[in-house]
């Protein structure tokens, strides 16, 4: 093969990343794929388009200097779910499908009759992964097609290819037992001599180093019945005790691995990567690593800002002689960052300055390396860039507005500190007359091809603004009339105004910026646009107020006002990282708490303040858990803690399992949560129940992630075990989530049949 490509440098190498983006800088992977499940284009020219992505990744890798490049970070959907495909893991009844590119998609998306595996949150990260099902029949088998592909058609370039697989421990910690299997860290050693196989694979293919990702390392994942660093230690050593094989990296993101580093230390692998913006250098430098490759991340691969590098050198300076050699990396993936800061034309000169996407970051990694072999002088214009471009972040007066700090410190506890639930109970029950085993919905109802439309003609200039508020008009008037046909009792306006949750509040807050072209992929075909949380948060004018008071001008139903809390503003933004999270959160927080007091003040007698992240943002090591939920729940309080005790205050939880964050939910002391309930309502229930719960809650009747429509008994039975945990009076009667991605029709008879529920569970209670 190409062992002797002026590229190739099998022993080390100095500049790389662990990994990068394969949706194409213009989504070209999303528009392929979703064409191929749409019938409109075949396999082969999916695997064109593919194929282009990958060398384009390629080529840009080499041009920005790297000297090695990873390979196998490509995927058509998830990284993870090709993983299972690797280790022959995926579910059974996948099986029945022949093709092997329609199983995999079947795999990850479900058909008419197979359901999907269970996607989730990829760490602490708004990527989501498939996870692996290991059911007790799973018998692991190496099916090697893909990577061996990816190889050849880089090695056939003479590019210098790394590629990258997940590794055991962290596949296996990231998976689900079904079917009653034992936990799927116990299968660890049936795993192993299937990496053995594997890299002796890639050995005869012509590699010189594999990039095996251990991310679960800087996690408290696992660590009840396995040490995670003997874990570690047991599977390297055997791994790097295969007789012929390429180098290993083993490589590690998202924290500081701690004592997993010194357990790989003790091993034979040649390298340890290792991420220096979310972990220390003084973890590597005890880890006794004198004899490893330490690829340094010092440049953070997630989040958007430019690099000092003056300090990301002096952090590499910092490990010369603790390590065998370095090379210069980002801390993790780009994967989670957009493409490059070209056609980003919106963004004013300063901004521009202050951040670095995927493409720049290629830049200053391949910066620093340099730095590192030659010196500083070489490099002296990236660095004067570097600085003047923090100096003038440091003096932009955005990012110190003096009213909203000092507004912020001036905050007591008592600004955040409502009157006891009871009395506010009784203040609510006295203002508005509902009936026990009350209705509303979530907010959000269908997102119609009108009104997308609508959005794309304001953005175009082909409407103006008049325009279209009395479209968005119309479409609320629309939604209150549904709602009173169906028989709802707490109204809401539908949120046909708002792009996304998060960005709608974005564009009108100061200290914002939104991108033209930032998208980076959330799972699969979807990607999003993070706003980026740059200056200091301040709200010029009310956001929502218009919008909710015309619909209550409609009605004669209590209509509830509808905002996004502040932990969920910050998760799916990107933020600012000059200063601690929670005096940002205390900036948003106190934006959203206008809002509320000018909802209130415009007639609006319950308002819902959704954070469906509060457990994303949850730290991976459970001693940063007390101090991150302490300043999320005072930040959500600080929200709602302005307005009048007959001002009922909702919160609305999903997307995830809460039981380990229940009693915050609880300190969020809204009069009413309405929750996600994914599993059974018992457990919801019994867990709120344990965390000394005793406000209302509203456990989810009908998911809506389903276009099944649930019949009047299941939701009825749903009710009947709900009211088995609470009391009837503390109970709501309501769906799992928004309805945006349903149709209409789904909706009308999925809320005619709710209704009806609680209408008989009236009559029994
Ligand atoms: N109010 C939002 C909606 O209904 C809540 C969405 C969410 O929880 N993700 O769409
Ligand atoms: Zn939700």
């Amino acid at each position: 093969m190409s062992d002797d490509t002026a590229h190739t440098t099998p022993t080390t190498f100095r500049a790389t990343v662990p990994g990068v983006a394969r949706i194409g800088v213009n989504r070209e992977l999303k528009r392929a794929v979703e064409a191929y499940w749409a019938g409109r284009i075949d396999a082969t020219a999916l695997e064109r388009v593919a194929a282009g992505i990958r060398r384009d990744n390629r080529q840009r890798l080499i041009a920005a200097g790297f000297d090695s490049i990873p390979v196998n970070t490509f995927s058509f959907y998830d990284q993870m779910l090709d993983t299972s495909v690797l280790l022959g893991a995926l579910p059974p009844r996948v099986a029945s499908v022949a093709d092997p590119l329609d199983r995999y998609f079947a795999a990850a998306r479900g058909t008419a009759d197979i359901a999907p595996l269970e996607m989730t949150k990829w760490f602490d990260t708004n990527y989501h992964y498939l996870v692996p099902e290991i059911g007790p029949d799973t018998a692991f088998a190496l099916d090697p097609a893909k990577i061996r592909d990816e190889v050849a058609e880089s090695l056939a370039e003479g590019v210098p290819a790394r590629p990258v697989v997940i590794g055991p421990i962290t596949f296996l910690a990231l998976s689900k037992a079904v079917g009653g299997a034992a936990e799927p860290l116990s299968r660890i050693d049936d795993l192993v001599p299937l990496y053995a196989e594997l890299l002796g694979e890639l050995h005869r293919a012509g590699v010189h180093w594999v990039q095996i990702d251990e991310p679960v390392l800087v996690t408290d994942e696992g660590s009840g019945s396995h040490d995670l660093a003997d874990l570690a230690e047991r599977v390297y050593a055997a791994l790097s005790a295969v007789a012929d094989r390429p180098r290993i990296l083993v490589q590690t993101y998202f924290g500081d691995a701690a004592d997993r580093l010194a357990a790989l230390g003790r091993t034979d692998v040649e390298g340890v990567g290792v991420d220096l913006v979310a972990g220390t250098s003084d973890g590597v430098v005890s880890a006794g690593l004198t004899d490893k490759l330490v690829v340094a991340g010092v440049v953070d691969g997630r989040n958007v800002w430019r690099t000092d590098l003056d300090e990301a050198l002096a952090a590499l300076d910092s490990l010369h002689g603790h390590v065998g050699a370095l090379a210069v990396s980002t801390s993790c993936s780009t994967l989670h960052v957009p493409y490059t800061l070209r056609g980003e034309y919106d963004l004013d000169a300063a901004l521009h300055g202050w951040l670095a996407f995927a493409e720049e970051k290629f830049a200053e990694v391949a910066a620093l390396s340099r730095a590192l072999t030659h010196g500083i002088t070489d490099q002296a214009e990236q660095f004067r860039a570097s600085r003047a471009a923090l100096a003038t972040r440091e003096s932009d007066p955005r990012l110190r507005v003096s009213a909203i700090r000092e507004r912020l410190a001036g905050l007591e506890p008592t600004d955040w500190t409502r009157t006891a639930a009871g009395v506010r109970r009784e203040a609510q029950d006295a203002a508005a007359s509902l009936p026990v085993l009350p209705t509303t919905t979530i907010g959000s109802y269908p997102q119609t091809v009108e009104i997308r439309r609508a959005r794309l003609a304001l953005r175009n200039g082909a409407i103006d603004d008049t325009a279209y508020r009395t479209r968005m008009q119309r479409e609320i008037a629309e939604v209150i009339a549904l709602q009173e046909r169906v028989g709802l009792d707490v109204l809401v306006h539908g949120e046909p105004e708002r792009n996304d949750m998060v960005q709608y509040f974005a564009e009108q807050l100061d200290g914002f910026f939104a991108t033209a072209n930032g998208w980076v992929q959330s799972y699969g075909s979807r990607c999003v646009r993070p706003p980026i949380l740059f200056g200091d948060v301040t709200r010029p004018n009310p956001m929502t107020v218009g919008w909710i008071t015309y619909a209550q001008s409609l009605t004669d139903r209590p209509v509830k006002g509808m905002l996004t809390g502040p932990v969920t503003i910050l998760a799916w933004s990107f933020v600012r990282d000059d200063q601690p999270l929670a005096d940002t959160a205390g900036q948003v927080a106190l934006a959203i708490r206008d809002e509320t007091i000018g909802l209130e003040r415009a007639g609006v007698p319950i308002i819902q303040v959704d954070e469906p992240a509060l457990r994303e943002l949850l730290p991976l090591r459970a001693a940063d858990r007390e101090a991150y939920l302490d300043w999320a729940v005072t930040a959500f309080r600080i929200s709602t803690g302005g307005v009048a005790d007959a001002t009922q205050i909702h919160t609305h939880l999903c997307y995830s399992e809460f039981g380990d964050v229940i009693g915050a939910i609880a300190a969020l002391d809204a009069d009413v949560t309405s929750i996600e309930a994914a599993r059974s309502h018992m457990e919801v229930l019994d867990d709120l129940n344990s965390a000394g719960f005793a406000a209302q809650v509203g456990p989810g009747v009908y998911d809506i992630h389903s276009p099944r429509v649930p019949t009047v008994d299941e939701m009825t039975a749903s009710l009947r075990e709900a009211l088995a945990a609470v009391p009837a009076d503390r109970l709501w009667v309501n769906p799992d989530c928004g309805l945006k991605t349903r149709s209409n029709d789904e909706v009308v008879q999925a809320l005619t049949n709710l209704v009806a529920a609680a209408h008989r569970a009236r009559d029994e209670v």
